[in-house]
């Protein structure tokens, strides 16, 4: 495995995945070790038709909670993928790598359309596919995959995780 896999694989293995798996009850328990609040969107639920990266949602960074955007027209194991994907990005501090004070966008017709009421001041970055780069992104998404994997296996087993990334 390579350092960052590894870096990535130790977290996954600290941190608390409900067996049998449920989205909802990971990303509660991923706010409380935060500290802060996170918020699922469906895109569903948005009046603007926004289409995120299918790999990757939006994470909108607000003053005193997190809100992922996801794309609902997809499977379920998908959304888990995505929202696993947003927390990875969360968890391993991409919003200090991708720079947020540079990359923090003025609330656009998407936000509106998401939070009515929305204040823009609240609003402190907006980060989407095209602000992490492709090493982000890998991390990101190996994230997921270790997060999958460690919630459908019985016995968490290294064996399982190096097959899956022995190409790594
Ligand atoms: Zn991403």
């Amino acid at each position: 495995m390579k350092n960052s896999t590894k870096r990535i694989d130790k977290l996954v293995t600290q941190l608390p995945i409900p067996r049998p798996w449920n989205r909802t009850t990971f990303v509660d328990n991923v706010a409380t070790l935060r500290g802060r609040p996170i918020t699922l969107i469906s895109t569903a639920d948005l009046e603007l038709p926004v289409t995120p990266d299918s790999a990757c949602g939006i994470w909108l960074m607000r003053d005193s909670e997190d809100v992922i955007i996801y794309e609902a027209a997809t499977s379920e194991y998908h959304i888990d993928q995505i929202v696993c994907h947003e927390l990875g990005h969360m968890l391993l501090d991409h919003d200090r790598a991708a720079g947020t004070a540079e990359n923090a966008r003025a609330p656009d017709p998407l936000l509106r359309s998401a939070f009515p009421d929305l204040d823009p001041a609240t609003v402190r970055a907006v980060l989407g596919r095209s602000d992490y780069g492709d090493r982000l992104e890998r991390e990101a998404e190996t994230f997921a995959t270790l997060v999958m994997v460690a919630a459908t296996a019985d016995h968490p087993s290294q064996g399982l995780r190096n097959v899956l990334f022995r190409q790594q």
